[in-house]
């Protein structure tokens, strides 16, 4: 494989007041975030006080990541985790593995982790981390050298009571094991709490690798029944077919709502009675894309965002729905699995045109909340029954979503403007009651 080759950095914006890699790259995730920030300031009470905070990682740090490729030579990669906030408990967030990944998406991802934590009112802050490599070119060997080297390198910063790293994009259940591992070595202890989203045979939670689609789908149905949508019968189109969208697909499918079309990296099918999920997966599982799926219509990728639909699911990567794509939507509600697929522009287009936006904060809140469980289960070495987790996975985001919703009609907003209003509080509510440190 090659090396890829590093981006350049984003000239940095002219902000007197923040340090120039913060204000850098302001129309990307980490602008956006910035944004959101601002628009909930004015609701913040008497704690924006503190909401300068917010807009400032904790604790950022960039790593080298070099390993021996199999034929000898050498590659580098270039590795970050970043803690965004840590007030309300350790560090929470997953690992990414891309080869556009940037410092300031990681922040920005890091910085969605807290607002989604306490959202849910899980005793969690918000991390992320990620490596700049395209995991799909290394061997698994290389592959496994990359996860070790990466753990030991952020080894300082993360441990079962000060970060946490999860699964995110183009990594699983397996790279969470070589990092639990990694990490057990270098302490000489075996540490199951260090990461969640691991095997079940080594610490992880049942359910935890469905939970982030099972939060989609379970909050999508209760949104469905408070708008008056009925989802039997209903025209559900997925951006994702991975870990997320695969999942999701699979319980709205469960539900009697038609899966009319799915859009992986590499194609977009489409059928307008419903695709057949399972025998899309298998597919899929077989060729590694849902491209080349021969009982369904093959559509370019651009018209995906034309299907007609009633519910859409982006559950692919960030910035997917854009000025360009949400006038053409026919959904009348959005469920974001994946993280910030929305950019503000389009959030404001959509919501002028009464689409209903279930924010990421609290949609896909569903994988950290189950983490959350499996790093209690560690913690108490005691595990739970599946139907247990899912129960008080349902129990925890239906009652998140009642208090966005109150929130929102109370203060005639967006249900993400709501969900940062209530977790920007709880964050800095808390700030308040720590104080300022010295
Ligand atoms: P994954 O790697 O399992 O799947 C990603 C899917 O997106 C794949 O099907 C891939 O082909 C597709 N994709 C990638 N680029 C695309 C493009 N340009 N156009 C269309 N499709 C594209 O990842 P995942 O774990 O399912 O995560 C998906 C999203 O959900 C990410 O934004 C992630 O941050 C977010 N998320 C994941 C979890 C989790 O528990 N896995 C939790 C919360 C949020």
């Amino acid at each position: 494989m090659k090396n890829p080759q590093i981006a350049p950095i984003p000239a940095a914006s002219l902000n007197p007041s923040l340090p120039s890699y913060l204000a850098a790259d302001h129309l990307g995730p980490w602008g956006i975030y910035l944004q959101q920030v601002d628009r909930v300031t004015p609701y913040l009470g008497s704690m924006s006080r503190w909401v300068e905070t917010l807009k400032r990682p904790k604790r950022t740090m960039i790593v080298d990541v070099p390993i021996q490729l199999d034929d000898g030579t050498h590659a580098h990669f270039e590795g970050y985790r970043v803690q965004h906030n840590t007030t309300r408990g350790p560090g929470k967030g997953g690992v990414r593995f891309h080869p556009e990944v940037t410092l300031s998406e990681v922040m920005a991802l890091a910085a969605w982790m807290s607002i989604k934590n306490a959202a849910v009112n899980v005793p969690f802050g918000g991390a992320k981390g990620g490596v700049r490599v395209d995991p799909k070119v290394l061997s698994q060997a290389e592959l496994q050298r990359v996860t070790r080297r990466y753990t030991s390198e952020i080894g300082v910063i993360i441990g079962p009571s000060k970060d946490i790293p999860a699964p995110d994009v183009n990594t699983n259940e397996r790279i969470m094991a070589w990092m639990m591992d990694t990490y057990s070595q270098n302490i000489g202890a075996t540490a199951t709490g260090v990461v969640t989203g691991k095997p079940v045979d080594i610490g992880g939670s049942l359910g935890r690798r469905e939970a982030t689609g099972r939060g989609v789908f379970t909050v999508g149905m209760e949104a469905a029944s408070r708008m008056g949508l009925e989802v039997k019968g209903a025209a559900v189109a997925v951006q994702g077919f991975g870990n997320v969208g695969a999942v999701a697909a699979h319980l709205f499918e469960g539900a009697g709502a038609r899966v009319v079309a799915v859009q992986d990296a590499h194609g977009t099918v489409y059928k307008e009675s419903g695709l057949d999920v399972q025998r899309l997966k298998a597919h899929h599982d077989k060729s590694g894309s849902v491209a080349g799926y021969d009982q369904a219509e093959t559509l370019t990728q651009d018209a995906f965002w034309d299907v007609p639909c009633d519910i859409m699911i982006p559950a692919a990567l960030e910035q997917q729905i854009t000025t360009s794509n949400a006038p053409r939507i026919q959904a009348k509600m959005i469920i974001e699995g994946a993280n910030g697929p929305t950019t503000p522009l389009a959030d404001d287009i959509l919501n002028d045109r009464g689409i209903l936006v279930l924010p990421d904060v609290i949609a896909n809140a569903g994988g950290v909340t189950v983490s959350y469980f499996e790093w209690v289960q560690d913690f108490s070495s005691f595990f739970w029954s599946e139907d247990e987790i899912n129960q008080r996975l349902v129990q925890i985001l239906k009652k998140a979503l009642d208090a966005i919703w109150t929130t929102a009609e109370e203060h005639k907003v967006s249900l993400r403007t709501a969900t940062f209003i209530i977790a920007c509080q709880r964050i800095l509510h808390a700030h308040d009651l720590r104080g300022l440190y010295p």
